[in-house]
């Protein structure tokens, strides 16, 4: 029986794969920088996946008590900024077939969401029929969107821009939420995890509320990772920028579309986050096994263990049931449904 509420951690990369999967990748890339086709893809058995899993997400899962990961490739390996189109559309097909063997082994426990084959200044058009693919055969919930697929020199139009309508559509038409999501920087200047990531959920979050985003699209919902970045603390900035471009109240202008996870890794920046943010826009995620894998000295557990977090923020039992389950439900329209199809599947 699932606990009450479900533990719905909606921020999971599969960080464990087989080691042949990456291997393959840097085959892939090599190959193309020789002009050369790229090797075959290698066999992966369904023993070493569950293996990586049962001793990677599926552990950690038991040890917090959560009950479900959405999941999706490994984040900082989606480098857009390698190879070209070509390449960028193999490696998603091979990247979310993979999540797609995880979620069919074990399907209460994990529900997919897909890599799109991006590249800078290719069109995002160029992922559509990936999305149909994995939100029909698949069973996929969501999709990570990469602002940047130049890796960190920002080189495609912002996501304010009709250049992304046609991911939009697709997002609208299969009620599927979009985690905007960078992937690892190639620009010295940004540190993958420490920077880029977090300026990746800034500048996402700041493009759409300066967009016509939400009154071309009024039921579209996007997922702000790690917290939001920079947003919820300056919160009362972009109040006021709304405010000075006459754009209305910040809360009518994005709470309907926008949506933040917990990936905060400390008590004080989850009680900012509860306390800024209005509970109904908050979804439970610790991104686990991620960016941050050590113990903090300070508490003795994991920096990534959120629930942990949430559990001792001042909430109602009622709020804290929207976090960890309710939310996610209404931000993944498919995700009930999929929950329901795993329950009866034995
Ligand atoms: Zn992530």
């Amino acid at each position: 029986m699932r606990q009450i509420p479900m533990i719905i951690d909606c921020h999971g990369h599969y960080t464990t794969a087989p080691r042949q999967h990456e291997g393959w990748r840097n085959e892939q890339i090599e190959a193309h920088k020789a002009g050369k086709p790229p090797p075959p893809r290698p066999r992966m058995t369904d023993d070493e996946i569950r293996e990586t899993i049962a001793n990677g997400q599926l552990k950690v899962q038991r040890e917090r008590g959560t009950d479900l990961t959405i999941f999706s490739p490994r984040a900082a390996g989606m480098g857009h900024h390698l190879g070209d189109a070509r390449t960028s559309e193999a490696w998603a097909s091979a990247c979310n077939e993979l999540i797609h063997r995880v979620c069919t082994l074990f399907p209460k426990n994990f529900i997919g969401v897909a890599m799109l084959p991006q590249s800078a200044g290719v069109s995002p058009k160029n992922g559509i029929s990936e999305i149909d693919r994995c939100v029909s055969e698949y069973g996929f919930v969501g999709i990570n969107l990469n602002p940047d697929p130049s890796g960190g020199h920002w080189q495609d139009p912002p996501l304010s821009d009709r250049y992304w309508y046609p991911v939009y559509e697709k997002m609208v038409e299969h009620d599927i939420p979009a985690m905007i999501h960078v992937s690892a920087a190639c620009n010295p200047a940004y540190h993958t995890t420490g920077s880029h990531y977090l300026n990746g959920d800034t500048v996402g979050f700041n493009q759409l509320m300066n967009s016509s985003v939400f009154k071309d699209f009024p039921t579209i919902k996007f997922i702000i990772p790690h917290g939001g970045g920079a947003v919820p603390y300056h919160w009362g900035r972009f109040r006021g920028l709304a405010q000075d471009a006459k754009l209305g109240l910040l809360t009518d202008l994005v709470l309907r579309n926008i949506f933040f996870d917990t990936c905060v890794y400390h008590l004080p920046g989850q009680q900012l986050l509860a306390k800024v943010i209005p509970v109904d826009n908050i979804l439970f995620a610790s991104e686990m096994i991620g960016a941050v894998r050590g113990i903090d000295p300070e508490t003795g557990h994991h920096y990534d263990d959120t629930k942990r977090y949430i559990d001792q923020l001042a909430l109602s039992a009622e709020d804290k049931a929207k976090i960890f389950e309710g939310n996610a439900r209404r931000v993944y329209g498919r995700l009930s449904r999929m929950i329901e199809q795993s329950a009866t599947a034995d």
